[in-house]
């Protein structure tokens, strides 16, 4: 039976496939919402923080004595979601962007959550506090995307209600009415 550390070990890795994932993820996002600065910015500091964190992990596995997996090994155990997450081309592409950020953000929560339990059960407590800190980054932007999603909402709302007017506006005249008999 593994013991308790070797276990931490493949959640290690784990955790490091899953921030390859959050990083290409965050990488396409951020650029398909340039219209959103805030959310851009936002975007783009837990992108920094995502190679921070895939460079802490490397350095709990070294520590440990061992590398991460390739990406091939592991690919498979996150792309569903990043997938899912990364190909909606739709017309209220922010608004469904958001939730998936949102989600993914929370699946990083649930999964440092379980790594630090893991780290304490091995007795590992510089695991455990790397774990606590990017477990504090993930909390802060998963908190974010909610308390902004209602407004990225109302924003979408109304980019789409000023487009609308215009489309209406650019028919002419002739097709908007019939003519009167
Ligand atoms: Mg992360």
């Amino acid at each position: 039976m593994p013991l308790p550390r070797e276990h931490l070990v493949d959640w290690l890795r784990d955790a490091h496939a899953m921030e390859q994932h959050a990083e290409r993820l965050l990488q396409g996002k951020a650029k398909r919402v340039e219209q959103y600065p805030k959310l851009a910015r936002r975007l783009e500091r837990h992108l920094e923080q995502t190679r921070e964190q895939q460079q802490v992990l490397e350095a709990c596995l070294e520590r440990l004595g061992a590398s991460p997996s390739t990406v091939k090994d592991l690919v498979g155990r996150f792309s569903a979601t990043a997938q899912t997450l990364s190909t909606m081309t739709t017309a209220d592409e922010t608004v469904k962007s958001g939730i998936a950020l949102y989600t993914f953000a929370q699946l990083e929560v649930a999964a440092y959550t379980s790594l630090f339990a893991a780290a304490y059960q091995a007795g590992d407590i510089q695991v455990q506090q790397a774990c606590e800190r990017m477990l504090g980054q993930e909390e802060a932007m998963a908190q974010w995307l909610r308390d902004t999603l209602p407004e990225l909402t109302q924003a979408f709302l109304q980019r789409d209600a000023l487009a609308d007017r215009k489309a209406v506006a650019d028919i002419p005249a002739s097709v908007q009415a019939p003519p009167e008999r």
